[in-house]
């Protein structure tokens, strides 16, 4: 056990994070973080852990580094055990080793965990090798921005401009125009292939390919700032063929994910791989009952049914955690039929060792009913639908029409998230947002309790996509028209639609 975690939190994208650096985020007592470690990852941190911001964005400094290191001393000293993380890897441009230098001198102990390197990262995420065999022999990590109290350069550009090394400058664009003067007048050939890429490994990544004599010029022309990499070298040629993360379908389109945060995970993910920057704005919030004598009483009278029909993921949840609590497990749902309303509750029930006998082929509670009729479901057999407190009663309706007996069995509840909409304000009035999803009739009905329709309207450019055609009328009720709707009511559906779109 170490006093104080040194940790590279990687160049952005959450899935470059090392294992053993989660491992140390979930269980430090402390988590120190800069600007550029994505800030995704404190949702790793214990619950009670301290979270300390110590920013570094350009000049504007947050805490001057003497502080942070005073920070991580005096914490460390009082016992607590620190993450402290760091862009990309620590010890390349991420002053961990004077952080290390200070924690030795202080009597404490400390950890590296290595973390993926912009300079690496970013040229492969923009379709660059650094090395390969046909262009270079080296690489070279190069400062673009040396410390301006320094008396003497450390740079011999000489060097750098006669090698063949591919060169990687971090902290560059603003010397650009001077880097690449100093490369061809030491001897670089103009004509030598230069890139930049911002933000890269993130959903907002950019890249440009240019050559030594136009790079600053055109990376002026397109307004490329910090944090960018620039790569110089014959490497930098192959970025157009071996290009990948920039052509996904919704590369850097932000997209609002409005369903309960607890369900909204796999949509956000798929999104993500699809290259969308997702936003969460849960509109619903999963509560449980205050009471669950009722779901307790069915659980133990369950041979009395002879289908149970789950409607949601959270139905799934709910019941099963009931179920363990009693001390029981999926046994005792013996020789019941089971119904899954969409392949995502399916999913659940299979997880959970029960492959349910009926999926219907359309996500919607009628086409579940009729499928349950030919079924065999029809007069007095016993159903039990295991759901939210409030939900659209069709099914138990229609089921009850075809002679069922029909006990809905709320598992908990569902109601509105009472976060403010400011966050989603300041990124529709940024246009950093084309697309806002509607997967039920209440995330819209609770997006508006958040947003008032009007507000959305001064937003004509972003387009709104509903799962199916009950989320459109709801959207209707608002004044609105679904720009994108899939043909099936899934979310893989919808994520296609929006790729389509
Ligand atoms: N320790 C970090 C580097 C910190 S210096 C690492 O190993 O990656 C800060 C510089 O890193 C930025 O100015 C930029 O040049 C580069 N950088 C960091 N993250 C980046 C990213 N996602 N895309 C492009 N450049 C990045």
């Amino acid at each position: 056990m170490a006093d104080v975690y040194l940790i590279g939190a990687g160049p952005g994208d959450p899935g470059l994070l090392t294992v053993r650096a989660k491992e140390l985020i979930e269980t430090c007592d402390i988590v120190v973080y800069d600007y550029l470690a994505n800030a995704e990852f404190l949702s790793y941190a214990r619950p009670d852990a301290e979270i300390i911001y110590v920013g570094k964005k350009g000049g504007d400094h947050t805490l001057p580094q003497d502080k942070i290191n005073d920070l991580l001393v005096d914490r460390a000293s009082q016992g607590k055990s620190i993450a402290r993380l760091k862009g990309g890897d620590p010890y390349v441009f991420g002053r961990g080793g004077e952080e290390a230098e200070e924690l030795i001198a202080a009597g404490l102990t400390f950890e590296v965990v290595p973390g993926i390197t912009a300079g690496v990262a970013a040229a492969a995420y923009a379709g660059i090798p650094v090395t390969h065999r046909d262009h270079t022999t080296s690489v070279c990590f190069i400062t673009g921005h040396e410390d301006p109290t320094k008396e003497k350069s450390g740079h011999n550009w000489d060097v750098y401009a006669k090698s063949t090394s591919t060169l990687v400058f971090y902290m560059g664009v603003g010397n650009l125009p001077m880097i690449a003067e100093k490369l061809i007048s030491g001897g670089r050939d103009p004509k030598t292939p230069a890139a930049l890429v911002r933000w890269g490994t993130r959903c907002t990544q950019e890249s440009m390919v240019a050559t030594l004599e136009t790079v600053a010029d055109e990376a002026a022309r397109r307004g490329f700032k910090a944090p960018s990499i620039i790569i110089v070298g014959g490497v930098c040629s192959l970025a157009d063929k071996l290009s990948w993360f920039e052509k996904r379908p919704l590369m850097g389109k932000g997209v609002v994910v409005t369903r309960a945060r607890e369900q909204a995970s796999g949509f956000a993910d798929t999104l993500r791989e699809m290259g969308a920057c997702a936003f969460q704005f849960p509109t619903i919030e999963i509560n449980p009952l205050p009471d669950y004598a009722e779901v307790q009483a069915a659980i133990g009278q369950i041979e009395n049914y002879d289908w149970l029909v789950f409607t949601s993921v959270n139905g799934v949840l709910k019941f099963w955690e009931q179920l363990d609590g009693m001390g029981l497990d999926t046994r005792v749902l013996g020789g019941r039929k089971v119904a899954a309303i969409g392949p995502a509750t399916a999913e659940a029930l299979v997880a959970r060792g029960v492959r349910p006998d009926f999926v219907p082929p359309k996500y919607v509670a009628e086409s579940v009913v009729a499928g349950l009729i030919e079924r065999g479901v029809g007069q007095g057999t016993k159903v039990l639908i295991p759901r939210a407190r409030v939900a659209r009663e069709v099914l138990p309706e229609e089921l009850s029409k075809a002679g069922a007996d029909v006990t809905v069995l709320p598992v908990y509840e569902t109601g509105l998230n009472e976060d403010g909409p400011e966050e989603l304000v300041a990124k529709l009035d940024a246009g950093d947002i084309d697309y806002v999803t509607f997967t039920s009739s209440s995330t819209v009905e609770n997006f508006f309790q958040l947003l008032a329709p009007e507000k959305l309207k001064q937003y004509p450019d972003v387009k709104l996509a509903c799962i199916g055609p009950v989320t459109a009328k709801t959207l209707a009720e608002y004044g609105f028209t679904p720009d994108i709707q899939p043909e099936d009511y899934t979310i893989p559906a919808l994520a296609a639609a929006l790729a389509n779109d």
